[in-house]
């Protein structure tokens, strides 16, 4: 099943459940002062959990574009060096709003991964909230019966609060989820240890894909927990895991979500990608190929690089990109925005956004790409006479107020600089290089007043939403509003 097939055949699984099906809401949040990215599924369905809003269906399913790089979830240094965390994905979800419980969502979700993907029951473990008595909390028993009636007793394994409890916030809608894990390991490797001992150990081949989470409780203001008059589900499912299991692969990187842009990274630089963990060349095509997605998506939404807020995430990763390409596949000219039209061939069809925007990101990112490069030529030579020139003293540590003044003034990122130095035995005064960052801080939060646009007007016009397996028109909402 191609990872395009697999995205319909959720989405068309829970229409057949009666489930309302919606576009995705834009990877970068306008309107919410407490977010500057969707980093679930759920996020574009706060106002209904918190009463603010009434949903247009008790029932809704989709695909969400999720980016979590900052915040309650950021994932960004675990991008590239394990196999299974991006900077942007995709959430499936589907949602019930006082409608069903736990029971539907579970046989729903059990159902889809068995019958419809066909998962092999004995590769699935599932979590369910083990209680909590410092809040009066108990064991989710309703939970643990209805897998029952699916798997399997020693594969329903209880899960701490950490895991297994979700909240909005501090006080809010809130209640116990249960996840489902896969073990994609071999035979032989699962005679080794049991797959139960290795759920939630962060084992590359032990994944969990789905979170399905009971809205329950509302946490009040004080702490204390009352039950909600209406009960919901949320439930997240990321996808490229999903197709990493349905196509018998043992990374992310290795599903057809991934491996054109791989192609093309290979054809552009003339590396091969060995899918190798510790290879720094390695590292660097995956760190390349998923922030690809997250800058062109955010672009593509509206949300330009800058050097504030939402646009400076989006800056930063580019520029994450464009430093481990530099560096450890040789790229030294843009080559990036040529990506972006091999995201469009594979993704434009389900996210028309990207297909639209196409001239507008590879602009912006060639651009971007540009304007880095020459200050990493030009940081390299200084870096160069600052190295020489602190080993021509004898000493082991370059001067914090230097690196900083590189990073500050010329944008050369203080990471590289360790990079450098460690190569040449060197090490970075950290606390001379944090003291000068306090003082820019200082510096910055004085002259705040001053007004920056990070939005840019986009060149189509408003459609509404008319169903995902409709080619004729475009499934997205536009939005083009500028904010200060
Ligand atoms: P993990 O424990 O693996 O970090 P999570 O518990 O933080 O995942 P949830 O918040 O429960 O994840 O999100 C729902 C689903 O989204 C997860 O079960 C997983 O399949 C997927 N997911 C979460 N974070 C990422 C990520 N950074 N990249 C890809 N998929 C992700
Ligand atoms: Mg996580
Ligand atoms: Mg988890
Ligand atoms: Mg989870």
């Amino acid at each position: 099943m191609t990872s395009n097939e697999i995205r319909r055949k959720f989405l068309e699984f829970f229409e057949s459940k009666q489930h309302q099906i919606v576009p995705s809401a834009p990877i970068v949040l306008k309107d919410d002062p407490t977010l500057m990215f969707s980093n679930s599924g759920m996020t574009q369905f706060k106002d209904y959990f918190l009463g603010y809003r009434e949903p247009k269906s008790p029932r809704i399913a989709d695909t969400q574009k999720c980016l979590r790089v900052s915040g309650k979830h950021n994932d960004l240094d675990d991008v590239g060096r394990d196999t299974y965390h991006h900077t942007m994905f995709e959430m499936l979800g589907n949602w019930s709003f006082g409608d069903y419980f736990k029971e539907e969502a579970i046989a729903f979700a059990w159902e889809l991964l068995t019958e419809v993907y066909g998962l092999k029951p004995e590769n699935l473990f599932v979590t369910i909230f083990e209680g909590d008595a410092s809040e009066n909390l108990e064991r989710d028993n309703d939970a643990y019966n209805f897998w029952k009636k699916h798997i399997s007793e020693d594969r329903i394994l209880n899960g701490n609060k950490k895991d297994n409890f979700w909240e909005m916030g501090e006080s809010g809608p809130c209640g116990p989820c249960s996840e489902i894990h896969i073990d994609l390991r071999s035979d032989a490797e699962k005679a080794q240890i049991p797959g139960k001992d290795l759920v939630n150990q962060d084992h590359p081949q032990v994944v969990e894909i789905w979170n399905l989470v009971f809205m329950e409780f509302n946490r009040k203001a004080d702490g204390s927990l009352e039950k909600l008059p209406k009960q919901n589900v949320d439930t997240g499912m990321g996808f490229e895991r999903l197709c990493m299991a349905l196509q018998q692969k043992s990374s992310n990187y290795d599903t057809d979500v991934f491996t054109p842009l791989i192609a093309k990274v290979e054809e552009i630089s003339g590396r091969k990608y060995e899918g190798k963990m510790d290879d720094e060349r390695d590292i660097a095509i995956r760190v390349v190929v998923d922030h690809i997605r997250a800058v062109s998506f955010a672009i593509a939404d509206g949300q330009l690089p800058s050097n504030s807020g939402a646009g400076y995430v989006i800056r930063r990763i580019l520029r994450r990109a464009i430093s481990y390409a530099y560096r450890f596949l040789g790229m030294k000219e843009a080559f990036l925005h040529q990506l972006v039209s091999v995201l469009k061939n594979q993704m434009g069809e389900f996210f028309p956004e990207i297909f639209k925007q196409e001239n507008l990101v590879t602009e912006v990112i060639r651009e971007e790409e540009n304007a880095f490069l020459r200050t990493i030529e030009h940081g390299l030579s200084r870096l160069d006479a600052i190295v020489n020139d602190t080993i021509s003293r004898n000493e082991k540590t370059l001067a914090g107020a230097e690196v900083f003044e590189l990073y500050d003034t010329y944008g050369f990122p203080a990471d590289l600089s360790r990079i450098i130095a460690e190569e040449k035995n060197l090490s970075v005064d950290e606390a001379g290089f944090e003291e000068e960052m306090q003082k820019q801080k200082d510096r910055s939060k004085k002259s705040s007043a001053q007004k920056i646009y990070d939005w840019v007007v986009l060149e189509e016009k408003p459609e509404s939403f008319v169903g995902y397996d409709k080619t004729a028109t475009p499934t997205y909402i536009t939005r083009y509003r500028k904010i200060e």
